[in-house]
């Protein structure tokens, strides 16, 4: 079997699954392949460990393409307030003064996943091919064509790669990265507290990294703890009471008494960001291009911003009879997002390096700049919308424009 199509995406994940549902009812025909499809989603399931903060930017990007509601109808916990401290600055962020109900959404990557899978699968012009094994990526003279286990070869004007991190089509192509480990390892950790729901993520910054807390729906939370390698090793080694103990002397009196540790996981830390998101009839999209340190909680948000303008700029070109696989085409989606996600990588590692840091005059620094968060109220403003996705230029669905006119 041998199918051609308009844009082909190689990944399902939340990132390419947005790429499907943006291009939906559009005159391209669209198909998304995944290697496996998540497990649906009941209430009386216990919370993944894999979970994100979700801006304003991604929600209204979900709403706008019809997979918000899903989300809601599942589980998700809003949250109002975000605070940021370290020995001697605090600094607390709340929507309420810029008039939202919510920084952001704390929801299970495999909640927003399926929310998206399912929607995109209503689309009569996007075919969803779950399970799909690819047995080769051929890239021969600016067309990619994928081979399928069963023996489907499957091509396409544009092939997107979603594939994550690693992404086999990103190293097919030949696009390159540049990359760096943080030698740290984040470990995420499901517990149940004292306290009912939360409305407030929390950070605070030590020299052996940041401590994060993300709320869940009903009296449950997911700590990150950033440490070195061989730290995080020794910690997964232990027995939950242990781990406990460590856990209650560690991390500050926010959180009511942690009763029970339901899960625990580690990630290692690293940056890459590819040099060239596009060639021609190939564009990188999520994980693939960037992977960014997770201490704020950006990496699937400015994915999500890929995946819309993307669709926006395809879309765009196809309805002014221009050939969507053209480099000239494909350049303008890599203007338009790569620079925008370096600016947050950026960001992030400043936020990183300072912040990890037990130098004096970076401590000064860093406490000033805190202070001066605090007291400013355009500046401490303009932050908030940052961490919102609300700031630079950005795709008409993450602005509640639909593409389709
Ligand atoms: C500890 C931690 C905390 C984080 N917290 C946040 C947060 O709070 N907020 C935030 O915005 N981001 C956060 N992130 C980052 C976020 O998880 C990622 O940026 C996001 O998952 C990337 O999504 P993606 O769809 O691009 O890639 P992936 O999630 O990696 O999805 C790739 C998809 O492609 C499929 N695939 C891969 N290869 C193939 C193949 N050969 N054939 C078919 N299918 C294939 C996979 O099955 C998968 O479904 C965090 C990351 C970590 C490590």
């Amino acid at each position: 079997m041998n199918e051609e199509y308009d844009v082909l995406i190689v990944g399902g994940g939340m990132v390419g699954a947005t790429v499907a549902c943006a291009l939906g009812d559009s005159d391209l025909r669209v198909a998304l392949i995944e290697q496996s499809m998540p497990e649906e989603f009941s209430p009386e399931q216990a919370h993944d460990l894999r979970v994100s903060a979700l801006s304003i930017a991604s929600q209204q990007i979900l709403q706008t393409v019809g997979a918000w509601d899903a989300v809601l109808a599942a589980r998700v916990c809003p949250f109002k307030r975000m605070r940021v401290w370290e020995t001697a600055g605090d600094t607390e962020f709340n929507s309420d003064t810029i008039d939202y109900d919510a920084l952001g959404y704390i929801v299970e990557n495999r909640v927003t996943q399926l929310a998206l899978l399912h929607r995109a699968e209503a689309f009569s012009n996007v075919e969803f091919l779950c399970p799909a094994t690819i047995k080769q990526i051929n890239y021969v003279a600016g067309k990619a064509s994928v081979e399928l286990e069963d023996g489907a070869v499957l091509s396409a004007k544009v092939v997107v790669g979603a594939d994550g991190g690693q992404s086999r089509l990103r190293r097919t192509v030949g696009l390159g990265v540049t990359s760096w480990d943080y030698q740290q390892h984040a470990m995420v950790i499901y517990v149940e507290t004292d306290y009912g729901q939360q409305d407030i993520t929390w950070q605070r910054f030590v020299p052996t990294g940041p401590q994060a807390f993300l709320p869940l729906t009903g009296n449950y939370g997911s700590i990150v703890w950033y440490n070195t390698p061989d730290e995080v090793r020794r910690l997964k080694a232990l027995s939950a009471p242990e781990l406990l103990v460590e856990l209650t002397e560690t991390f500050p009196d926010c959180l009511g008494k942690i009763n029970t540790i339901l899960g625990v996981a580690s990630f290692p830390l690293k940056r890459q960001h590819a040099q060239e998101y596009v060639k021609q009839g190939v564009a990188l999209v999520g994980d693939a291009a960037h992977m960014i340190n997770p201490l704020a909680g950006q990496g699937v948000n400015i994915g999500l911003l890929d995946a819309a303008m993307l669709a926006e700029v395809l879309i765009d070109a196809s309805n002014k009879g221009k050939n969507i696989a053209d480099l000239e085409v494909l350049k303008r989606y890599e203007r338009l997002r790569r620079n925008e996600n370096l600016k947050m990588m950026t960001v992030m590692d400043l936020f990183y390096r300072t912040f990890s840091n037990s130098v004096m005059p970076v401590r000064f620094f860093r406490n000033l700049g805190l202070g001066l968060a605090e007291r400013i109220t355009p500046l401490k403003n303009k932050v908030m919308r940052g961490a919102m996705g609300l700031e630079g230029r950005l795709p008409k669905l993450a602005k509640g424009e639909t593409l389709i006119s």
